[in-house]
């Protein structure tokens, strides 16, 4: 052990003189924290040039000169990045430094080249050589506490990108207070997604309350974890949205969410189907391209479906969410802003974001049966909402009183346990055709 650390020291030392002690990072976290920039610009990156597990086995099969000369590599490889500004020893096998950028692309341009370059193989002596490095990211635009801890945060953010398939996580505070079980939920969600039944859909009815009818259906996604057992999405979507790996997620619901709609439309139900995106689907370049060949594979027209993302989320990019939110659009999706009327920005955003529905939040359609005031602002947003051409959904509407006040303020669509609870595929639709015979 001894002789590995000092081994890993010597790797440092020797490689690049220009590296400087974490004292002066934590100097300098100090300094951009006090910045007054806007979120997405100001980041502290903690780079584990390999997860230490790793390390052992490549000094066990390669010896320890091998092992210091794939790091100096590593360390020549990310130059790029520290030629910009000064890099920081944090571990025996990390550094860390302060980025800035002026916009989200090019943050996102750096992040992906670092990425790249991380994930080749390092040809050492001839050698190629995988290690495993992760990334950890702290936007310190949007973080509050002593600058120890959030170096803390972004190395085990650096350990959790490592285990990801992404090579790269943002900061979860929680983790510094040992968090295993989102860790834990982390490292295997690559997994699970690979691994059939792991993640599942549900499904709730929408009613469209002038006729009546179910025409449209919501899913709900269902994680059953190999030891932890059945985990809810309100805990692993937000640890999933803390890596890239929210991308394949996301593409998991789309792709089994139209496959099913195909087979119901197959046998008549001609419903449409609202899935549930995170707000961080919306920066990736490539989403619109890659949702419209899986609506192509399933045959699916676009009309048939809507997106539906939390307004809870605070978007780093305006500009690129509302250029995306068009393109859907314009291709034929609706698209819905969530959770609407829980947020300090929901007027903002219906005011900026080109969307087509509002949902109200389940929190706002319970507090209407005995709420005076909370009756006037729900009555309020309704009319608002039709005013600008946009359509509303109640969810979690539980019973027939909150249903009558919704009609009486000619709501357009309810969904909640009322309704139904959200089921399965072959329980839902069983259910569906015995209440709604006629289909
Ligand atoms: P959400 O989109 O606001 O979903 C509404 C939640 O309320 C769901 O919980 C649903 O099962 C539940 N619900 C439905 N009807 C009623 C009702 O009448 N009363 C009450 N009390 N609750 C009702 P769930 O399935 O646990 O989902 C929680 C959150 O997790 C969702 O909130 C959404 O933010 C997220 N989520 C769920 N599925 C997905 C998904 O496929 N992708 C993404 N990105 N997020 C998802
Ligand atoms: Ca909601």
């Amino acid at each position: 052990m001894l002789l590995r650390e000092q081994s890993g020291v010597a790797a440092f030392m020797t490689s690049s003189a220009s590296l400087q002690d974490r004292p002066l990072l934590l100097r300098e976290i100090n300094l951009a924290c006090q910045e007054k920039r806007p979120v997405g610009q100001v980041f502290l990156v903690v780079i584990n040039m390999a997860d230490t597990n790793n390390y052992d086995e490549i000094i066990s099969i390669f010896g320890y000169k091998l092992a210091d000369d794939l790091l100096n590599i590593r360390l020549a490889d990310i130059e790029f990045l520290s030629a910009r500004q000064p890099t920081y020893r944090v571990g025996f096998w990390s550094v860390g430094l302060v980025f800035r950028a002026q916009n989200t692309p090019e943050y996102q341009a750096a992040l992906e080249k670092l990425i790249r370059v991380l994930a080749k193989p390092v040809i050492c002596r001839g050698i190629p050589v995988g290690i495993r490095a992760g990334v950890g990211i702290c936007d310190l635009m949007k973080s509050t506490g002593a600058a120890e801890d959030l170096l803390q945060a972004a190395y085990l953010a650096g350990q959790v990108g490592a285990k990801s398939a992404a090579g790269w996580a943002e900061c979860n505070y929680d983790l510094t207070t040992g968090h295993q079980r989102a860790f834990t939920l982390i490292a295997d969600a690559e997994n699970s997604l690979a691994t059939a039944h792991e993640f599942s859909l549900r499904y709730q009815a929408r009613i469209d309350l002038k006729t009546g009818r179910a025409n449209a259906v919501e899913t709900f996604l269902r994680w059953r974890h190999p030891t932890l057992g059945m985990v809810m999405p309100d805990e692993f979507i937000p640890l999933i949205e803390m890596t890239g790996l929210m991308r394949e997620l996301t593409n998991w619901v789309l792709a089994n969410a139209l496959a099913q709609l195909a087979s119901w439309h197959s046998l008549g139900f001609k419903l449409r189907i609202s899935v549930k995106i995170s707000p961080k689907n919306l920066e990736e370049v490539d989403f619109v391209l890659r949702l419209e060949e899986l609506l192509k594979t399933h045959g699916i027209a676009p009309s048939f479906l809507e997106l539906e993302f939390s307004e809870r989320h605070k978007f780093t990019d305006m500009e690129l969410t509302r250029t995306r939110l068009r393109e859907l659009r314009q291709m034929g999706v609706s698209v819905s802003i969530d959770d609407f009327g829980t947020g300090i920005n929901s007027l903002s955003s219906l005011e900026n974001l080109p969307v087509s529905a509002l949902k109200l939040d389940r929190r706002l359609v319970h507090s209407v049966v005995d709420n005076a005031r909370q009756q006037a602002l729900v009555k309020a947003l309704i009319h608002m909402a039709h005013e600008l051409d946009i359509y509303v959904v109640a969810e979690g509407v539980e019973n027939q009183a909150m249903l009558e006040m919704l009609l009486a303020w000619r709501c357009d669509f309810a969904e909640g346990y009322l309704i139904n609870r959200p089921m399965p595929a072959e329980a839902f639709i069983e259910w569906f055709t015995h209440r709604f015979p006629s289909k």
